[in-house]
């Protein structure tokens, strides 16, 4: 159990509201959603549309759902999308496209950087013939496992895709994150960049629930027709929601205030991934986002073992394949060095 000074970092969905995010929910106008009535998530949804470039968009109570009804609304029931076989949509949603869509996956092997091979993707996508399922959509997901996938390559994937014929959704439940690593590495504003990766697909689902540390919610965006489609998907998963504008709320106030502060989280993780070097190996390439993952060296125990040690002296992360420690709104560089010593002694 989480006790009041553990340093969390099992992920960036564990931070409370701000006092200024619960002032905003506390004094946002509402209304009835589902009869359209709540003016605080239609300003959210014009918001976001906007922000991303896009016609329209709907919020949604998760990335989850978000995710779910972009498959529903893209293909119809034995339709097959192109995914990870390590993306979220695939493999951390419970099979929601293939039990509540019929919509069948086609997982495609992640390379290291968290990208999909365009000669995978091409060679997956099926001819049309009464043997196959009729292959629709493309979803790639950025930040990948805390990666960064660059506009070049969603620009070709993207292209590829739109070539043979397939619509594409983007999980960006990290977006922000990924478009403020992309400003600092290459120049530029974090959200035109955002809008420009937005542009990129027919869909994107970006989670406020994340790092920009907002209670609940996710947000789809896409133009008119594809999000009437969703909207009716969502209202069949139960996801239609009445004085949602109490939530939505929050998620505006995120995105006033929590993007351009993504930068500090990544800096937590930079720090934290540099006094790991020579501790134990540090997977993969070094974090450039929030997330910094750790390969234990064997003979050091059960990992499972490792979390429960770790959580003893305060440190809360996750592991199920490797430890998994991610930066957030609620942990300080001050944090970050506590989490360091706990480290040192436990490894
Ligand atoms: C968290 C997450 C989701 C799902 O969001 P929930 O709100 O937890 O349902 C989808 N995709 C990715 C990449 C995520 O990290």
């Amino acid at each position: 159990m989480a006790t009041a000074k553990s340093i969390d970092l099992r992920s960036d969905t564990v931070t409370r509201p701000t006092p200024a995010m619960r002032d905003a929910m506390m004094n946002a106008p509402l209304g009835d959603d589902v009869f359209g009535d709540d003016p605080t998530v239609n300003a959210l949804q014009e918001r976001i549309a906007s922000m991303l470039g896009k016609e329209a968009a709907l919020f949604m109570p998760s990335g989850t759902q978000s995710n779910l009804a972009a498959l529903m609304s893209h293909c119809q029931r034995g339709d097959e999308y192109l995914v990870g076989q390590g993306a979220h949509t695939y493999r951390y949603e419970a099979g929601g496209g293939a039990v509540l869509g019929s919509v069948q996956p086609q997982p495609i092997t992640n390379q290291a950087d968290g990208s999909l091979a365009l000669a995978d993707i091409e060679v997956a996508i099926k001819p049309d013939d009464a043997h196959f399922a009729r292959t629709r959509l493309l979803c790639l997901e950025n930040t990948f496992g805390g990666s960064v996938l660059q506009l070049a390559y969603l620009r070709q994937a993207t292209e590829l895709a739109r070539r043979h014929g397939l619509a594409t959704h983007l999980d960006g439940a990290r977006l922000f994150n990924a478009a403020v690593a992309l400003a600092q590495q290459h120049g530029g504003d974090a959200r035109a960049i955002a809008r420009e990766m937005a542009q990129l697909f027919d869909s994107v689902s970006v989670c406020f629930s994340k790092g920009l540390g907002a209670p609940v919610g996710s947000a789809l965006v896409g133009n008119r027709e594809l999000i009437a489609r969703a909207h009716r998907a969502r209202k069949m998963l139960g996801g239609g929601m009445r004085q949602a504008g109490v939530l939505a709320a929050a998620a505006l106030y995120a995105l006033d205030h929590h993007v351009d502060r993504l930068a500090d989280d990544h800096a937590n993780a930079q720090r934290l991934a540099a006094g790991l070097q020579g501790l134990a190996a540090v997977a993969g390439a070094p974090a450039n986002t929030n997330m910094v993952f750790v390969d234990l060296a064997p003979g050091r125990g059960e990992r499972a073992g490792v979390v429960g040690r770790l959580r003893e002296r305060g440190l809360l992360c996750t592991g199920i394949y490797k430890l998994r420690l991610v930066t957030h709104l609620d942990v300080s560089s001050a944090d970050i060095d506590r989490a360091l010593d706990i480290l040192r002694d436990t490894l």
